[in-house]
């Protein structure tokens, strides 16, 4: 099974502020969603009315379902799915299980994903899913259950021109298959279009699986060249080994970078001559960990995010770079391959040190870009080879990785508020070209 994120046995720990409904901190996704909506919307002089739409989702949905349990006991698990915006197309979002998922979370992953097809110029919309649970907790048969009963309480919510779910954190092909099934016995036909993300023999898109990372590699690519860096003497930090950067390492180690550090949940291994990625992998398979890997020494994972490098990668979670710790930083790129990695706090000490920030809305976008493709193919009943899924990737990353920069340094403004802009403008384009239905 592949998941969109770390898998159940690599959750990471907790953050220890986590976000409260309604309480202003730092660690609030849905805070700093919000604050740098507010800047992108000031800077484009966006009036008041446009703000409060683009700034609201359009639906928030929650359940409590009730679940059988392997041992005969019921228990009831709450899930969310919250559609941000559907101006551009129907709804597009993951959906994540996890303890420690809120409402403010789900609503900030949502409005994300509306920024990063916009972004992207992909046809969809913004919306997210979560489910509060604990996945190492539970059985694989516990799981379908939890899957299907949500996804019967979301019939009526989600559908090919509607809501289309993919996997997130926790999530994978499985969950996508189960989730195609039950809304196809529920329309009494096979409704394949519904999910992206799927195994490939159930409408599946190539290339879908290493499509995160592989958009991380072209964007950091991309970047090199703006700051005359090549491939070979590139050194890479990683925080996560998931598909996100699991999938990045693969892909950026066989390309020729130097990755020269992983960071799990469970500790970190260097080497300053490169990991040989593949043989990481399967220590970690083999041992159920990254730790004692021979290719490499163990680090401290605090240490190791602050290793002097040209890239850090952080594809595992939200709040990782701090108003604490960003000042510590030692990277020339930030490329940020997780949804929600720094906190808005951190973003002007970021941009004080000079380093050039490839933002989620558009670094981590390649996985809802593919996905598009996923969508696409499944309602022409034709499906593309590798290849061509891989180029047209590649298109799509690179004229939004030169939009976003044009428009940064047309406006004077960082990269991350360039995204947010151009995102901005386009969805409320959208909107005023729609008009609003009364
Ligand atoms: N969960 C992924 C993301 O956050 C993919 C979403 C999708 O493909 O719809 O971008």
């Amino acid at each position: 099974m592949i998941t969109e994120s770390a898998p159940p046995s690599t959750l990471p720990p907790t953050p220890t502020l986590k976000a409260v409904d309604g309480i202003a901190d730092e660690f609030n996704p849905r805070l700093s969603a919000e604050a740098r909506f507010d800047e992108a919307a000031e800077r484009l002089g966006l009036d008041d009315g446009m703000r409060k739409v683009l700034r609201s989702p359009s639906r928030e949905i929650i359940v409590h379902i009730p679940v059988q349990l392997d041992d005969g006991r019921l228990e009831v698990f709450t899930g969310y799915r919250v559609q941000h915006s559907i101006a551009r197309g129907p709804a597009k979002g993951g959906i994540r299980y996890a303890p420690d998922v809120t409402l403010d979370e789900v609503r900030a992953l949502a409005a994300w994903m509306t920024w990063k097809c916009a972004v992207t110029n992909v046809p969809f919309g913004g919306s997210k899913g979560g489910v509060i649970c604990d996945p190492s907790i539970l059985s694989p048969v516990e799981l379908e259950r939890i899957t299907r009963r949500y996804t019967a309480e979301l019939f009526e919510f989600i559908g090919p021109e509607i809501d289309v779910p993919a996997p997130d954190v926790n999530t994978n092909d499985q969950t996508m298959a189960w989730i195609m099934d039950t809304y196809s016995m529920h329309a009494r036909k096979t409704v394949t279009a519904v999910v992206t993300g799927k195994p490939i023999d159930l409408g599946g898109s190539r290339g879908r699986t290493e499509a995160t990372g592989r958009g991380c590699m072209i964007v950091i690519d991309q970047a090199l060249r703006r700051l005359g860096l090549d491939r070979s003497s590139t050194r890479v930090v990683i925080q996560g080994f998931g598909n996100v950067g699991g999938m990045s390492a693969k892909l950026m180690a066989r390309a020729g970078f130097k990755i020269v550090c992983i960071i799990e949940f469970d500790g970190a291994v260097y080497n300053p001559n490169g990991l040989d990625i593949p043989a990481l992998l399967k220590h970690r398979k083999d041992t159920g960990s990254i730790t004692d890997f021979p290719g490499g020494q163990n680090m401290d994972r605090e240490e190791a995010m602050f290793l002097e490098t040209d890239v850090l990668l952080p594809a595992a979670h939200e709040n990782v770079i701090t108003s604490k710790n960003a000042s510590k930083l030692r990277t020339k790129i930030l490329c940020e391959g997780a949804n929600g990695p720094t906190t808005h706090f951190a973003d002007p000490i970021l941009s004080e040190k000079g380093i050039f920030v490839i933002p989620d809305i558009l670094a981590n976008a390649g996985g809802v870009t593919v996905s598009y493709f996923e969508w696409v193919q499944d309602r022409q009943g034709y499906f593309w080879n590798e290849q061509m899924v891989n180029d047209r990737l590649e298109e799509i990353m690179v004229n939004s990785f030169n939009d976003v920069v044009a428009y940064a340094e047309k406006h004077g403004v960082n990269n991350r508020t360039a995204a947010y802009m151009l995102a901005l403008d386009r969805v409320a384009f959208a909107i005023k070209l729609r008009g609003i239905y009364a």
